[in-house]
């Protein structure tokens, strides 16, 4: 059997694949197992960072796995604590719980929520606020906190205890909050899975003022939109916002599971010893690979991302069969005239791999795409998106 085949034979069809197999690839460029070569606008959905069989990347994995693979969290690894102090630096964030993936990073930011809430404020005061079109996982608490309710029918009960509002309603939250039963809210500054949609910036400004004024806690999943992927290190720095806890995942470790929960000052010793946990979270190899990846997010490296990003808004602006452009830096959605899966089906056949969110073309490339190449995808899609 071939891949297709065994795929099909034995892996839950949760998947809907294109009918590609990629065998190797280099920087942006990504090979076919029959030898076709594609431009990656896609990064494996905003994970390898700096693309596929990066050098630096490569020799931070080898050097760590031939060390020690793994070790429990029962005993000290190095690039653990030395990505801890790099995300605590460079965000003037307090602490960090390291664990596997988007999904879990907001588990543990929920929890630090409600352990925060319980203690200072009741064990009444337990509710987590996200946003309606939100996307925050897939366990069934991340689920619960996910803004759209197509993803709740197959799997009731959800997790108690979330609220969902309309982005850019701070009356409904205020409505929310006459009792005082609301712990957090969690946002995107830009809904990735929901249509790549901004957060207003003045909406988010206001959110964090009322929220200060009720001591309730600010949380930002930057798991799609972190690591330099906004043309900032984190989107929220880019809306000017102070967030209590922020949850990171995708490309901080450019292509190996990694999720991390950043905590502020005011929640640095939210947890005790055996209040959370992971066996593979803080993995050191995967440490080491995030940070060959954060030690590269300069403030040249993230402005060259927000002139990509540019550049990629000037050549979609306004051309035929592209009807708006919204995201941020290198995370971008189109709205095409052409149904969204068409545009990315065609764009496949002619070598270029993009991706869908809701009703639009989404585009995540690696962060350190040669601009030739970036000029060369859009020229595809532009010819694409107008047939
Ligand atoms: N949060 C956001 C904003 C995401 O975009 C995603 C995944 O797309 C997740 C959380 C879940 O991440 P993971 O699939 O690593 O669990």
């Amino acid at each position: 059997m071939n891949t297709f085949e065994l795929d099909e034979k034995y892996i839950a069809h949760t998947y809907k694949r294109f009918p590609v197999e990629i065998v190797s690839g280099q920087g942006s460029l990504v090979r076919d197992v029959d030898g076709k070569e594609y431009i990656d606008m896609g990064s494996g959905i905003a994970v390898t960072s700096f693309g596929v069989a990066d050098e630096a990347w490569i020799r931070a994995v080898e050097d760590q796995i031939h060390r020690v693979q793994h070790m429990s969290n029962l005993y000290y690894t190095a690039p653990c604590a030395r990505l801890a102090r790099a995300l605590c630096e460079k965000t003037g964030m307090a602490r960090v719980f390291f664990s596997n993936s988007g999904a879990e990073a907001n588990e543990c930011a929920i929890k630090a929520a409600r352990k925060w809430a319980a203690e200072t404020k009741g064990p009444a005061c337990s509710t987590i606020v996200t946003l309606e079109n939100s996307f925050h996982g897939r366990t069934l608490t991340t689920l619960a906190a996910t803004g759209q309710e197509h993803y709740h029918e197959l799997y009731q009960p959800l997790t108690p205890g979330f609220a969902h509002i309309p982005a850019g309603d701070l009356d409904a939250l205020r409505a929310l909050c006459k009792a005082d039963t609301v712990a957090a809210v969690l946002i995107e500054c830009v809904q990735g899975e929901g249509g790549v949609v901004p957060l207003d910036p003045a909406f988010a400004t206001a959110l964090e003022s009322f929220l200060r004024e009720k001591n309730i806690l600010l949380m930002v999943d930057e798991v799609q939109t972190g690591n330099g992927r906004s043309g900032a290190l984190y989107a929220y720095m880019r809306y000017g916002l102070h967030p209590d806890v922020v949850s990171t995942a995708k490309g901080l470790a450019g292509g190996l599971p990694l999720g991390a929960t950043l905590l502020s000052d005011r929640l640095k010793d939210i947890f005790s010893y055996g209040d959370h946990g992971s066996t593979f979270g803080g993995n050191p190899v995967a440490a080491a690979a995030a940070l060959s990846i954060v030690d590269r997010l300069t403030p040249d490296f993230l402005q060259s991302v927000a002139a990509k990003g540019e550049l990629l808004r000037e050549l979609f602006t306004g051309a035929p069969g592209i009807e708006s452009v919204s995201g941020l830096g290198l995370m971008l959605g189109l709205k095409t005239v052409r149904p969204a899966a068409q545009v990315v089906a065609d764009c496949m056949a002619r070598g270029v791999l993009c991706l869908t969110a809701k009703d639009k073309v989404r585009l995540l490339p690696a962060l350190n795409i040669p601009e030739d190449l970036l000029r060369r995808a859009a020229g595809v899609i532009l010819e694409v998106v107008k047939e």
